[in-house]
């Protein structure tokens, strides 16, 4: 597939680096597991569910890491291929790191994704290109967040979707103080017990508690210029699926 942008060149060196990339990625989804008590496998299928992918649909997953997403989408969109014919649908996983690119590739080739070294605020991709962008835990990372939203906005067809899962804002008291408790001292300790990175975990807690909430990421969405946007809160508020459409 040809999307208008360099891909990551296919590396020989496979034993030798292959470490490196396998663990930057086990890293993260270790943060996703401990973060989340494993349930952001769950709030990943919800939002494909959400997505709705269509045979011959093109999804740019940015921040994609390893292309979970990306998978996901292009799979679910195969089954409805099965039934209904049609194209395959096919994704880009557009992230900034090289090493969560590799070794998504190394999960498993398939022709149906791509893998561009990219960063979200500047996306080389023309205008109009793509019929659903997605972004899951990776909003939250970008530093001029509207820069991101309005690139994510210009690349996407009219009439196509946007979705952005991230860890978001507990919604009721009770879950609040049980929350703080379990983030702000656990899990820097398990961050520490697990991975022996203490201060990775803290930071992630940090960034959790100073992304926006529900309300105001939802205002910066729609700034952006994205329609009939919404939010889902996934248990309880913990994370959040935001929506909008480009019309
Ligand atoms: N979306 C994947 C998932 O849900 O499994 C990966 C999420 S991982 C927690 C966050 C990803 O955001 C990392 O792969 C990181 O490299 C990427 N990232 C951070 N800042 C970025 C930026 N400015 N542009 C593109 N990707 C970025």
């Amino acid at each position: 597939a040809s999307f208008g942008f360099k891909e990551v060149p296919r590396t020989q060196k496979q034993s030798l680096v292959r470490g490196v990339f396998d663990r930057s990625a086990r890293r993260y989804d270790l943060m996703n597991d401990v973060m989340s008590l494993g349930i952001h496998r769950a709030w990943k299928d919800m939002t494909i569910t959400r997505a709705n992918p269509r045979p011959g649909e093109v999804l740019i997953d940015v921040a994609g890491g390893t292309g979970d997403l990306a998978r996901a989408f292009v799979d679910r969109a195969e089954e409805r291929r099965a039934r209904n014919g049609g194209d395959p649908a096919r994704a880009v996983v557009a992230d900034i790191n090289y090493e969560m690119l590799e070794a998504g590739r190394k999960r498993g080739e398939d022709e149906r994704l791509s893998w561009a070294c990219v960063n979200a605020e500047c996306l080389p991709f023309g205008d109009a290109t793509a019929d659903c962008v997605m972004i899951g835990f990776g909003i939250r990372n970008v530093t001029d967040r509207a820069r991101a939203l309005a690139d994510m906005h210009r690349v996407l067809k009219p009439g196509g979707r946007f979705l952005c899962l991230e860890f978001s804002h507990p919604t009721t008291r009770a879950l609040s103080r049980v929350y703080d408790a379990w983030s702000f001292n656990a899990i820097p300790r398990l961050g520490q017990l697990i991975a022996k990175d203490r201060d990775s975990y803290q930071y992630l807690v940090e960034s959790i508690r100073r992304f926006p909430n529900q309300d105001a990421f939802k205002r910066e969405v729609e700034e952006a210029g994205f329609k009939n946007v919404s939010v889902t809160n996934f248990s309880g508020g913990i994370a959040a699926l935001h929506t909008g459409w480009k019309i």
